[in-house]
């Protein structure tokens, strides 16, 4: 837990959100400025600040991260309809806050390329 980290205090609970998801590994909420009709961030408990810092000793949590996505997609009806993940990595990508996080986007469509 990293004192300062606004997604390390959500999963813990310090900081209020709706809650979607919730295991011993991960946790998942909605997004405070929706995207689409449906916009749920998933993040590890574990603090990482990009996804581009995972290293070959984290390819559980990596994997873990997809499948729990796919978890929520399903629990969320998203999955006969479609739905897109999104990480951000780096300022230039547009990641704001820095603690791991898969945007799991759905109920509407999608175009592409994204912006
Ligand atoms: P990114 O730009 O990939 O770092 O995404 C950060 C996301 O966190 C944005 O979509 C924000 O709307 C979302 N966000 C920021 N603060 C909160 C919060 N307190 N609760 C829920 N979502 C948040
Ligand atoms: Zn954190």
């Amino acid at each position: 837990m990293v004192d300062e980290c606004l997604f390390c205090r959500i999963a813990a609970r310090e900081i209020p959100s709706t809650e979607i998801y919730s295991d011993d590994e991960f946790y998942a909420f909605l997004d405070i400025q929706p995207a689409a009709p449906k916009h749920i961030l998933v993040i590890p408990r574990r603090h990482v600040a990009r996804i581009c810092d995972l290293t070959a000793a984290d390819a559980g949590l990596a994997g873990k991260l997809i499948l729990t996505a796919n978890k929520v997609a399903a629990q969320e009806g998203l999955q006969e309809t479609g739905f897109r993940m999104v990480i951000n990595c780096g300022e230039g990508a547009g990641q704001l806050v820095f603690h791991v996080h898969l945007h799991l986007l759905g109920g509407r469509a999608m175009g592409w390329p994204p912006g």
